[in-house]
């Protein structure tokens, strides 16, 4: 029986965030553990509700008031049972994920604060690796039947635990030189420290999965060739055609880059640090992209906009801005427009912010300026305002307002435009859609009979919640679709939506 009086006993706290100074001179994550004591208080708050909202936010359908329950009790052992049979990576989404669960838990109705759901989750995960370092769960029978995974994010490898923990022969090929997809070159280690994403890689390689980096599917192995090899295929390859402005004049101008170039070269400098491949900050093609010294410019407001920001203080920028299309959200849900429990629009303020830089709402960029030699120095912004009509963004500048902002770094952070065009669609005959992504039909296969699609690739950029949960699913699918004996979990379908009020 909860404590139904944990909440009123309690306020919302989070462990203490590590001191700006400090965090900046390293690459270590943002949040200490947070010691069994504050987590164990905090799930106490949890009310273990009749009709348990958290639910309805997460797509794992993870089981939080029992977990919360279980800490607050001390059988932790249990706790990790309950949140591993929902959830193959809590590590990942416990420290990640931006917590849809919370936004629809009961404790936030009218303002309030929720249950600190993400953080029980993480001291949960991390606890399952300080007990028995994630001991392998291998099938006991094997089935004589072989799946290739193709792409080694989230989805793709929560697709080969599950394939593998029913009996199959899993292999996942990436096209990288080290596995985990976005977790791994997109996702700083002030978020994330690379050594979960090798735990769990260690867990997946005892229990059979084979792994086969530098593999560029489509170009290194045909689809044909997969398909011999293999029963099934699952695509996993995610949505990483990044959004552009072409049409700004200036575009073409030195130092002024996709987000992704400067983040996966950040990352690579990081993982050298720490004992991988040497790697200075350069692209592919040698020309250096680091913002030591420099006015960097983040174009857009999401996850990896604060990213950026985020490395750009650690690099040692001299200043940095980020530009947001859109007016400053509220700070606070706004009931008439995104009533509880669903995600609402509010101001997002990442740590990254709470180390440096200014935020400027309401602008758009007109020009990249170039400073005579080919190499942008400036970029003139002007206010705008946004409005949609027929169902069309129609952005309108307000005369009088342009302006420039020193930039020798511009980082375009303005989202994707879904899974990139590449040889082995073409192979496997698989269209994208109008969105970039692929479409699953509700058995999870694509237009290609025994090739099944799942996470971003599917979804379109979205989480990493979302990725676990249709790599579940899917794997579901592909057991069934291979005569596997009784069925595995299938979170979600490829209809379903996140929580939302229209
Ligand atoms: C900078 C950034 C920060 C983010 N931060 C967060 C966050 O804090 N919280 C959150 O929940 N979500 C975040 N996201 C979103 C999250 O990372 C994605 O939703 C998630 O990683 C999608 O998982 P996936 O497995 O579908 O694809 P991905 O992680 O993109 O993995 C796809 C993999 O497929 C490989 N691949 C593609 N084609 C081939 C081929 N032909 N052959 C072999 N391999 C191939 C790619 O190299 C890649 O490794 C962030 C995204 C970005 C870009
Ligand atoms: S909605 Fe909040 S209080 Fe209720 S069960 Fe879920 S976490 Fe606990």
């Amino acid at each position: 029986m909860p404590d139904p009086n944990g909440f009123l006993r309690y306020p919302r706290r989070l462990p203490e965030r590590r001191p700006v100074p400090v965090r900046i001179s390293d690459w270590r994550e943002v949040y200490p553990p947070a010691g069994a004591e504050l987590i164990r208080e905090q799930a106490t708050r949890c009310m273990d509700c009749g009709i348990p909202f958290c639910h309805d936010g997460c797509p794992l359908g993870n089981r939080i008031p029992d977990w919360n329950d279980l800490v607050r009790t001390g059988n932790w052992d249990a706790a990790v049972a309950s949140l591993h049979a929902t959830n193959n990576f809590p590590e990942f989404t416990g420290r990640l994920c931006p917590a849809p669960c919370e936004a629809a838990c009961v404790l936030g109705i009218g303002g309030g604060d929720p249950v600190t759901i993400k953080q029980v989750e993480v001291e949960i995960a991390d606890a399952a690796v300080a007990r028995d370092g994630l001991r392998p769960q291998p099938a006991p029978v094997s089935t004589g039947r072989s799946v290739a995974v193709v792409g080694s994010g989230p989805a793709g490898l929560a697709a080969a635990q599950q394939l593998a923990r029913a009996g199959h022969a899993v292999t996942v090929y990436e096209r990288d030189d080290a596995l985990g997809g976005l977790l791994r070159y997109g996702i700083p280690d002030f978020k994330l420290e690379k050594q979960h994403i090798d735990r769990r890689l260690a867990q997946l390689a005892a229990e059979g999965v084979e792994f086969r980096p530098g593999v560029n599917v489509g170009v290194d192995v045909t689809a044909e060739q997969l398909r011999e090899r293999h029963d099934a295929v699952v695509l996993a390859c995610g949505a990483l055609a990044g959004r552009d402005v072409p049409e700004t004049p200036g575009r073409q101008l030195r130092g002024v880059h996709q987000a992704m170039a400067h983040l996966v070269a950040a990352n690579r400098v990081v993982a050298a640090a720490g004992g991988g491949q040497p790697a200075p900050a350069v692209l592919p093609d040698g020309t250096p992209i680091d913002a030591a010294g420099k006015h960097v410019v983040i174009i857009g407001g999401g996850d990896t906009a604060a990213d950026c920001l985020g490395v750009a203080h650690r690099q040692g920028a001299a200043g940095v801005h980020q530009l947001d299309l859109y007016p400053q959200p509220p700070l606070g849900r706004d009931e008439t427009r995104d009533p509880w429990p669903t995600w609402p629009w509010i101001l997002r303020s990442y740590p990254a912010h709470e180390e440096g830089g200014e935020r400027v709402f309401a602008v758009a960029v007109r020009e990249f300026v170039d400073d005579g030699t080919g190499q942008v120095r400036a970029v003139r912004i002007a206010e705008v305002t946004v409005e949609k009509r027929d169902g069309r963004r129609v952005v309108s500048v307000v005369p009088g307002t342009e302006r420039e902002l020193p930039a020798d770094l511009v980082l375009l952070a303005i989202g994707f435009e879904g899974t990139e065009e590449q040889p082995l669609l073409a192979q496997l005959g698989v269209r994208r859609n109008a969105r970039g992504a692929v479409d699953a039909r509700p058995d999870w296969q694509s237009d290609a009979d025994g090739v099944f699609v799942a996470g971003d690739m599917h979804r379109g950029a979205s989480l990493i919640v979302w990725a676990i949960a249709e790599g579940r699913a899917a794997a579901a699918a592909v057991h069934t679709y291979l005569g596997g004996s009784g069925a595995l979990p299938a979170p979600v379908e490829p209809a379903a939506q996140p929580l939302a009020a229209r």
